[in-house]
């Protein structure tokens, strides 16, 4: 079975059998005793044993986070870019190995695993780019003889706390751009998920030594969200907190570093819709669709969970649809021949069994699958891909279930299919196929799609890293990667300078003694 190169990816990333999870100086450190077993989700083989951090060890962590920031905001942006670059060209060498790793660790088909660390490789070459195009404006002042400007600095250590399902991807994004506007970062990666950051901790741990710079520029912590996460949210030292989860723990993570008025970035779940006009290519949309459902197993933040389709070609598309699923080749992961692996572990199947009876009980009717697959290598985390026909008012439509489950529904107007895709508490992705300029132009105006993401004939499912990513409503309303986001990772100062000598003051205030 093709999971059995563990041994090769291991030796080539720097893992072993056992590990531990805080990253000090070139060192793995950990004093909790709390170990994780991490399971493979195809075979349920345990790949490793990693000892949890502790929030003593989380403090060694800051402490060096700390001090890389006063050496490293010093480093000219463009030679911090230089860093990047470096990042980038070891992860290109090591793109197979890592691809194959997230593979493993976290179940996602080979070709998605890599196009995950071609996402990482292509950030780093997006801050490269920003490194020497950081900038701020030159602002036209009131006063004679003075001049006013923006410049941006360096924040400070920034904290960053990643869901299981891009285990690697979410750290580059934000570490790309941390690292190049001044900032160390400090990574909890999911528990679900470790092995994936040590290796891109060993990674970047190489390239920022043979580089000369501190390598408590990026660190990593593993360990509970309830110990080190509460360490890290609770962290004056760290300016901006970036998390990618669920909904519920970004609310708590809003509440936590909001009361100490820190800044977050949140992106939270989705509850993706694609909708399919009657004026559509219906064989792109048919393809968009099914990757948008079936791939990463359903485990996207952008994954498509509702298609709303024009009464006049419902029923041909999901023929057609149906006829896709049936075909769908489930199994390892790491095979080429493998369209979707498993769900991440038994929990996440038990989600799905629960959305899929609620479904039923709330007068849903199931058109494809529904049911857990026989284990076909010892794990019970393999499932049918689902489509169910159901009204998007269902209570169980409106949360977010992170599985292969499609719901569809039916319109007559564009005017009720915007109201259906809006008409859910999440903001993050949606998608319209059509041919027709005005419904294009109308799901894409202030009458439209309410989401951060909104995409005419292309799918719901991933995104380039050159756009700001992210999303409304519960959502979060963060926004990274590509465009302005490098904003959020610095801190803007406004600067007034007098150069004629006398003293103005603004809006003509006349204060003499
Ligand atoms: P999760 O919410 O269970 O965990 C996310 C992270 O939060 C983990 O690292 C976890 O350990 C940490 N955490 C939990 N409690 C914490 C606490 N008290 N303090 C600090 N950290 C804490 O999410 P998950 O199951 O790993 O991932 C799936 C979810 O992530 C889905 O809802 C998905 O939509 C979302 N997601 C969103 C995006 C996006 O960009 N919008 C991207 C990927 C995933």
């Amino acid at each position: 079975m093709a999971t059995q190169d563990k041994h090769g990816i291991f030796e080539s990333l720097g893992l072993g059998p056992s590990l531990e999870g805080a990253s000090v100086g070139d060192e793995w450190f950990a004093s909790s005793k709390d170990f994780i077993e991490v399971k493979s989700p195809t075979t349920g083989e345990v790949l490793a044993k990693v000892e949890q951090a502790s929030e003593a060890d989380y403090e060694q962590v800051a402490a060096q986070a700390s001090r890389a920031f006063e050496t490293w905001r010093a480093v000219p942006t463009p030679k911090r870019g230089e860093v990047v670059r470096l990042l980038g060209a070891a992860l290109r060498e090591k793109k197979e190995p890592l691809g194959r790793l997230v593979s493993l660790e976290m179940g996602k088909i080979l070709t998605e695993g890599l196009g995950e660390v071609q996402e990482m490789i292509d950030i780093c070459d997006y801050a490269v780019g920003l490194s020497r195009t950081l900038s701020g404006p030159t602002l036209q002042s009131e006063r004679p003889k003075h001049r006013m400007m923006e410049q941006w600095h360096p924040l400070g250590p920034v904290g960053v706390i990643t869901a299981f399902n891009f285990p690697v991807a979410v750290w580059a994004w934000n570490s790309a751009l941390a690292f190049v506007c001044g900032d160390p970062v400090i990574w909890k990666p999911s528990s679900k998920t470790p092995l994936c950051a040590i290796a891109c901790q060993n990674i970047a741990r190489d390239v920022l030594r043979a580089a000369g710079v501190p390598v408590g520029v990026s660190n990593v912590i593993i360990g509970r969200g309830s110990g080190v996460g509460e360490s890290i949210l609770a962290d004056p030292r760290l300016g901006l907190i970036s998390a990618t989860g669920s909904t519920r723990v970004g609310k708590h993570i809003g509440q936590v570093v909001g009361a100490r008025l820190g800044r977050t970035i949140l992106e939270l779940g989705g509850n993706n819709a694609l909708i399919i006009s009657d004026k559509a290519d219906l064989t792109g949309a048919l393809a968009s669709a099914f990757f948008g459902a079936v791939g990463t197993a359903g485990q996207r933040c952008t994954s498509t969970r509702r298609l709303i389709i024009h009464e006049r070609v419902y029923d041909a598309f999901l023929d057609k649809l149906v006829t896709n699923y049936q075909k769908v080749n489930i199994g390892d992961p790491l095979d080429p021949k493998t369209l979707m692996g498993p769900l991440i572990d038994e929990g996440a199947v038990g989600d799905f069994e629960k959305a899929v009876a609620a479904a039923r009980q709330q007068g849903g009717e199931i058109l494809y699958g529904g049911k857990v697959l026989e284990p076909p290598f010892g794990r019970r985390t393999f499932v049918q891909p689902t489509v169910v026909a159901i009204d998007n008012g269902a209570p169980i439509v409106q949360t977010e279930t992170f599985a292969p489950i499609l719901y569809v529904m039916k319109y007559s107007s564009l005017e009720q299919a915007i109201a259906l895709q809006n008409g859910v508490p999440q903001g993050l992705s949606s998608a319209i196929f059509t041919d027709s300029l005005s419904e294009a132009e109308r799901f894409l105006s202030y009458v439209g799609s309410d989401c951060g993401i909104a995409n005419v004939n292309v799918g719901t499912s991933g995104a380039e890293i050159g756009g700001a990513f992210g999303g409304e409503k519960e959502t979060g309303g963060g926004r990274e990667s590509g465009s302005d986001s490098w904003k959020q990772y610095m801190r803007r100062q406004t600067n007034t300078v007098n150069w004629g000598g006398e003293i103005h003051l603004a809006q003509g205030v006349d204060f003499h003694s």
